[in-house]
């Protein structure tokens, strides 16, 4: 006899909210999935979605090569960084070979968050201070140190001070060294010196917006001569999303002190890193002795290193860069049609794409793209939005991608917006 998927989801949604408190599903009627293959994610009732909103499966879901990988290893052994094992310091090797010159430490914890807390430690016992600054809707993490570097999530406290967020599409390209100032004077206000910048340096959580040229990097620069450190938050635009494998080198930093890892790293095996220099490395571990238990263990660093060498082998940051800008020029394409959509940008596997109701005010769409969201889900698509008015989809799909995948993307776009 099948199951009935209606009432397999309703029991699913209630045994959650008995046992897990609220929940937030994407969607009205929460999906059910089973399964994930490559772009594709497949539900309970059978329905295939491309996933195009999931930036962790980097490579693609269930890529079979990582899931080898993390089975083998699983099977032969999964030690802690306590012991020596193959697969932990080959890896640290990989992942510091992509890192600019001067880059020698690799430590490794279990999320984005733990990497962004790390790193924060680091920064503050470096230069003896607690100030920090960051970008406005920012999202850095769930502890209690990154939540307070979070203004997305959380209302900032007096020691974090907000960076403005550029919207070139609206013409707003704040002034970085005007904006450095400003921030540092409201941490002095409070008492306080920056220890830290810590960016996302693809501006994921403020919709992907275009960058006046230099302001990220105008940021690092000021933050240098404010002898605060550099902290590039590369969980989002690292390991190739921007079709570089570094977010802060597309930015143009010539500079950064920290980079932090997480999210596709171990293409959805939970893994954070932070990379950095020995001497800020040895000088904090000297007075707090850093540990994780599951932190680099010998599983995750197999999925960790399967990642790497997918990349290399399929030669993906030249996919990313093809496909990406493929399925930009075909948004455009589709935007000559569909006023709703203002604007098409982004680089590599990441774009953004905002919708206006107004193309000469340039009114935030924010009720269609809620709206457009549930009906890319019933052409057999997931999408997510982002922005200050959640009025952008931020699109982040497996790098691997083909022309097929973005002509099923768009033609699913263009009865969507039909629909409306
Ligand atoms: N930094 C950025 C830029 C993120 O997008 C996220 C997760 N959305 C985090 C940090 C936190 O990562 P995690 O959820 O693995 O703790």
């Amino acid at each position: 006899l099948m199951p009935d998927p209606a009432a397999t989801q309703a029991a699913l949604i209630a045994q959650r909210e008995a046992a897990m408190g609220k929940v937030w599903h994407f969607y009205q009627s929460p999906l059910h999935l089973t399964r994930g293959e490559g772009a594709w994610l497949i539900g309970a009732d059978g329905a295939r979605y491309l996933d195009a909103y999931n930036n962790v499966p980097q490579v693609g879901h269930s890529h079979p090569a990582v899931v080898r990988a993390i089975a083998r290893q699983a099977a032969a052994l999964n030690a802690n960084t306590r012991y020596l094992a193959d697969s932990t310091g080959a890896y640290a090797q990989a992942l510091l070979a992509q890192a600019p010159a001067g880059f020698d430490v690799c430590a490794f914890v279990n999320s984005g968050s733990e990497a962004n807390d790390l790193a924060a430690q680091i920064a503050r016992f470096a230069t003896g201070r607690h100030g920090a600054v960051v970008m406005e809707g920012a999202y850095h993490g769930i502890t209690a140190a990154t939540v307070e570097l979070s203004p997305l999530t959380k209302a900032p406290p007096p020691h974090v001070a907000c960076l403005p967020a550029p919207d070139l599409y609206r013409g707003f390209a704040p002034d970085p060294a005007t904006s450095w100032a400003e921030a540092t004077a409201h941490l002095a206000s409070a008492g306080h010196a920056p220890a830290f910048l810590m960016v996302d340096t693809a501006l994921t959580s403020n919709g992907v917006p275009d960058q006046p040229p230099g302001y990220m990097a105008g940021l690092a620069k000021a933050a240098r001569a404010s002898e605060a450190l550099v902290i590039a938050d590369e969980v989002q635009a690292g390991l190739g999303r921007l079709g570089q494998f570094w977010g802060f080198a597309v930015q143009g930093l010539e500079h950064v002190d920290l980079i932090t890892l997480g999210k596709p790293v171990g293409n959805g095996h939970p893994l954070g890193v932070v990379l950095t220099r020995r001497a800020l490395w040895q000088a904090f571990y000297a007075q707090c002795e850093v540990f994780s238990t599951f932190g680099g263990n010998s599983v995750a660093c197999a999925a960790g290193q399967a990642v790497l060498d997918v990349i290399a082998r399929e030669d993906l940051l030249t996919r990313a860069n093809r496909i990406g800008d493929l399925l930009r020029a075909q948004l455009r394409d589709l935007a000559q049609a569909f006023p709703l959509i203002g604007d098409v940008r982004g680089r590599g596997m990441l774009t953004g794409l905002e919708f206006t109701s107004d193309p000469a005010a340039r009114t935030p769409a924010t009720a269609q793209a809620a709206r457009l969201v549930e009906a890319m889900r019933e052409n057999g698509v997931l999408v997510g939005t982002a922005g200050p008015h959640r009025s952008a989809f931020k699109l982040r799909p497996a790098l691997t991608w083909t022309e097929s995948e973005v002509a099923f993307f768009v033609e699913a776009l263009r009865k969507s917006l039909k629909t409306l």
